[in-house]
């Protein structure tokens, strides 16, 4: 552990140093910080006079008013959290020029955007995207839907990639496996924007690489989509389980249901869409409405030109 108002100010190029000779040496081509620090307790929570001085002034208090860690930590949370985010975020930003300059991609792995992921994980991902830490941000999943959005909010232009959660993580652990479900995989894909992430791929079984396979046969027939277009809502649907992505000449309706019991779906078609098929079964649309069940955990994904 080294000091942090050290290692984001006149000690940097040292560190800096380390950092390029080992990626120059090691030939890496990725270097991916997992990011995952109390605010309290984490490696860049450094309480010396020096960081404990700039806490004061960041923060706006006085000289006398007596800080410690303890009484930080029970008197001043929020604004010991904002200034050690913000402490976090700058030094990902030396991180990511560093590493860029020696040759390599910096890529970033905490949690989803939320105010636990401030305090327990230490990242707040706006403050990331301000101070430019990370060419490519990888959430975990242990959030809801309302969280991704936030998080790709706050990502902005900068790629992010979402993952999916197998537990076990060890084949050591004899908890039953979780799958990866079609649901699952088709809603990271359509939130991401650099690709998934698993973890961990240990334990995946066959039936979750089968809906893996399933899902990236749809990326695959129809990649000019899942590149360019960001999914869209269907009116009077709910926005995490019926999206449209939309392109110049193909469009995808997309239905997830992430729920343990089948799901009813009746969906007006807008005007526009011609030569509807589903793209799993191959059967043809017809009529002017939609009605579906889709299997807990399932997709059924529609396919259609646009007029
Ligand atoms: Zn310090």
């Amino acid at each position: 552990m080294l000091c942090t108002s050290l290692l984001v100010g006149e000690r940097w190029p040292v560190a800096s140093k380390v950092l390029a000779d080992y990626i120059r040496q090691s030939g890496v081509k990725i270097v991916c910080y997992d990011y995952e620090f109390s605010t309290v307790t984490g490696p860049h929570s450094c309480y010396c006079d020096r960081c404990l001085a700039a806490f004061r002034e960041e923060a706006g208090f006085s000289a006398e008013e007596p800080l410690t860690p303890r009484v930080i930590e029970n008197a001043h949370r929020t604004a010991w959290d904002t200034f050690m985010v913000r402490r976090g975020a700058r030094l990902l930003g030396l991180m990511r020029k560093t590493v860029n300059e020696a040759g390599a991609t910096f890529t970033v792995f905490s949690l989803p955007q939320s105010p636990r992921t401030v305090s327990v994980y230490g990242v707040d991902w706006r403050e990331v995207v301000r101070e430019q830490g990370a060419d490519v941000i990888q959430i975990g999943t242990s959030g809801t839907w309302q969280q991704m959005l936030q998080s790709s909010e706050a990502a902005g232009s900068t790629p992010i990639m979402y993952g999916v959660w197998i537990i076990p993580y060890s084949p050591k652990h004899m908890i039953p496996a979780a799958v990866a479900t079609r649901a699952e995989l088709l809603r990271r894909v359509l939130d991401s924007t650099y690709g998934i992430i698993f973890y961990d791929r240990a334990t995946m079984d066959g039936r979750s690489w089968w809906n893996v396979g399933e899902t990236t046969r749809l990326v695959a027939d129809f990649e000019d989509l899942f590149l360019h277009s960001r999914p869209e809502p269907v009116q009077g649907q709910d926005p995490e389980q019926v999206q449209w992505v939309r392109g110049k000449e193909k469009q995808l309706l997309c239905l997830m249901n992430p729920g343990n019991a089948p799901a009813y779906y009746t969906i007006p078609l807008p005007s526009g869409v011609a030569n509807g098929y589903k793209y799993y079964t191959r059967a043809s649309v017809s009529g002017s409405t939609l009605e579906i069940t889709v299997p807990p955990h399932d997709t059924a994904v529609y396919v259609f030109d646009r007029q």
